[in-house]
C-alpha cells in the first residue's frame, strides 16, 4: 500500500510509535508537533491522509479542521484522529467538523491500518475522478459544510426484524432521512426498494458473520449498489470482524452498540461522499460528452468526427470496403438569421440534424464540424448508394418545412452536398484525412456555384 501520512502529535514518543508502524506497512510518513506546522506541512508534502491527536497543542480538533479545509486544495484530504481518551463528545464534535474518522486508543494496529486503508482506498478513488474531468476544484466542487447535509435514504439490512426496527427507530428520533429495512435475503435483488438507498447499514452479527460478509462482498460487486456506501454494525467482541469488513469493502464500520448521534455524523460523512462521487461521476459523463458531441445539435462534433473518419480508413484497407465523405451545408443560412433571428437560426441548425440523423443508417456518422456545415460519413457505401443517399437527404430538407416559433411560419430551407468516394485498393496507398476533406469540399463548393439545392461529387469519384 501507498502513501504519504501526515502524523500530528506533540508528543515525539507517539510520533515515534505511530511512524514504525506505518512504514512497517509501507507508508511514506511525514510528522508534525503542531497544528500549525501540520498545516505548514501539508501545502508542501500534499499527504494523501492526516492521522492527528485529537488532542493538539496549539488548536481543537475542529479548528484545526476548519483550518486546513479553507485551502480549496485541502478539502478531501482525509483525516483521522486518535483520542488518547475515550470521549464521545470529542468524537461528535470532530466528525460534525468534518473529520474523517476519529478512534480512541488503544486501536489495535490491525483495525488502525484497515482504517487507513479504506480512507485512503476512498480518497484514491475520488483523486482519480476528479484527475480525469481535470480537477475537481477547477469544476468548483466545493460542498456545503458538515451539518448542511439534505436528508437522504438509508437502507436497514439486518438478520433480525427487532435489530433493523430499533435502528429505524433511532434513526427516526434523531435525523431526517427516510429508512427503509431490507429483508437479508432479498437485499441483493434489491427490486423492493425503488429507489435504492443512499447509504446501507449492514448489521454484521459474530454468529452470521459469513453470511454477513458474502453480503458485503456482493452488495459491492452488483452494479445497483456498488457506489453507495455501506456502513457495518459489528457486536463490540468482534473487532477482528472489523478488520475483515473494512478489507473486504465496507466504508465505515461501528462496533458495539452505535451512539445514535455518532452513527448519524457517520452516515452523514458517507451520504456527502456518496454525493460527491455522483457530482465527479456526473462531471466526468459531461465531460466525455463535451468531448464527442456539439452541445447545440447533438450531433457529433469535429474532435470525435475526424478520428472517426481516420480509423475508417484504416479499416477500410483491411475490409476492402469503400465509403463515402459527404460535406452538407446550408444554403445561404445567413439569411435565415438575418431575418428571423440568431435563436431560429439555432433552431433550423437543431431540426435539420435531426432530419438528417432519422434519414442515415446506423452505422453512419453525422457531425456538425462548422457554423452550419455537417459531415456526414457512411461506412460500407458503393458509389451508386451514395448518391442516393445524398440525393435522398438533399430532398428531404428540401420538402421539409421547420417550424421555429409559433409567429413563424415553418421555414424552407436547402442544402448542398459535395461528396467523395474512398475506395480501397491494395496497391495504392490509402488517402488522408485532409485529402477527403478537401475533395468533398471541392465538390460543396461546385455544388454552391452550380445553384445550390444539390449534390456534386469530386472529380476522381465520378461514376
Ligand atoms: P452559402 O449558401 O454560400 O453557404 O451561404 P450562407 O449564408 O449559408 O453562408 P455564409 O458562410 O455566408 O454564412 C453562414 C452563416 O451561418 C453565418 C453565421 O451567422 C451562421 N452561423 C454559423 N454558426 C451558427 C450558429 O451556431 N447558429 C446560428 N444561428 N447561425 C450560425
Ligand atoms: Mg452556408
Ligand atoms: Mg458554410
Amino acid at each position: 500500500m501507498s502513501g504519504k501520512i501526515l502524523i500530528v502529535d506533540d508528543l515525539a514518543t507517539n510520533r515515534i510509535v505511530l511512524k514504525v508502524k506505518l512504514c512497517h506497512a509501507h507508508y511514506e510518513v511525514v510528522q508534525a508537533a503542531s497544528a500549525k506546522e501540520a498545516l505548514r506541512l501539508v501545502a508542501v508534502e500534499r499527504p494523501d491522509l492526516i492521522l492527528a491527536n485529537a488532542c493538539l497543542p496549539d488548536t481543537t480538533a475542529s479548528d484545526f479542521l476548519t483550518a486546513l479545509r479553507r485551502a480549496e486544495g485541502n478539502r478531501t484530504i482525509p483525516v483521522m484522529f486518535l483520542q488518547t481518551t475515550d470521549c464521545p463528545t470529542e468524537r461528535r464534535a470532530a466528525l460534525s467538523a468534518g473529520a474523517d474518522d476519529i478512534l480512541s486508543k488503544p486501536v489495535p494496529e490491525a483495525l488502525l491500518l484497515a482504517r487507513l486503508r479504506n480512507l485512503l482506498r476512498q480518497h484514491h478513488g475520488e483523486q482519480e475522478l476528479s484527475l480525469q474531468i481535470g480537477g475537481a476544484q477547477a469544476l468548483g466542487f466545493a460542498e456545503a459544510p458538515p451539518g448542511f447535509d439534505a436528508p437522504g435514504r438509508i437502507g436497514i439490512i439486518a438478520r433480525s426484524r427487532a435489530g433493523a426496527y430499533g435502528l429505524q427507530t433511532l434513526l427516526a428520533r434523531h435525523s431526517a432521512h427516510a429508512t427503509t429495512v431490507i429483508d437479508a435475503d432479498r437485499a441483493l435483488s434489491l427490486s423492493d426498494t425503488q429507489p435504492p438507498a443512499d447509504v446501507y447499514l449492514l448489521q454484521i452479527t459474530g454468529a452470521e458473520a459469513e453470511e454477513g460478509l458474502r453480503l458485503l462482498a456482493e452488495l459491492k460487486a452488483a452494479p445497483r449498489s456498488r457506489c453507495r456506501p455501506i456502513i457495518a454494525l459489528v457486536e463490540a467482541d468482534a473487532a477482528s470482524l472489523g478488520v475483515t469488513v473494512l478489507d473486504m469493502g465496507a466504508d465505515d464500520v461501528i462496533t458495539g452498540d452505535p451512539d445514535p448521534r455518532e452513527l448519524i455524523l457517520r452516515l452523514s460523512a458517507q451520504l456527502r461522499r456518496k454525493r460527491r462521487g455522483e457530482r465527479l461521476r456526473a462531471a466526468l459523463r459531461d465531460g466525455l460528452n463535451a468531448a464527442m458531441f456539439d452541445p447545440l445539435t447533438g450531433a457529433h462534433n469535429r474532435r470525435f468526427a475526424l478520428p472517426f473518419l481516420q480509423r475508417l480508413i484504416e479499416s477500410s484497407q483491411t475490409s476492402g470496403e469503400s465509403f463515402a465523405v459527404m460535406l452538407a451545408d446550408l444554403d445561404f443560412f445567413k439569411q435565415v438569421n438575418d431575418r428571423h433571428g440568431h435563436a431560429a437560426g439555432d433552431e433550423v441548425l437543431c431540426a435539420v440534424t435531426r432530419h438528417l440523423r432519422a434519414h442515415l443508417r446506423d452505422g453512419d456518422m453525422l457531425a456538425r464540424i462548422g457554423g452550419e456545415e455537417f459531415l456526414i460519413v457512411t461506412p460500407a457505401t458503393s458509389r451508386r448508394r451514395a448518391q442516393r443517399t445524398a440525393d435522398r437527404l438533399c430532398a428531404m430538407i428540401a420538402q421539409t418545412p421547420i417550424a421555429v416559433t409559433a409567429q413563424t411560419p415553418p421555414l424552407h430551407v436547402t442544402i448542398s452536398i459535395g461528396v467523395t468516394m474512398a475506395t480501397p485498393s491494395p496497391t495504392g496507398p490509402a488517402p488522408g484525412v485532409g485529402q477527403l476533406l478537401e475533395e468533398a469540399d471541392r465538390a460543396l463548393y461546385a455544388a454552391k456555384a452550380q445553384g445550390r439545392n444539390m449534390v456534386t461529387f469530386c472529380a476522381r469519384s465520378a461514376a
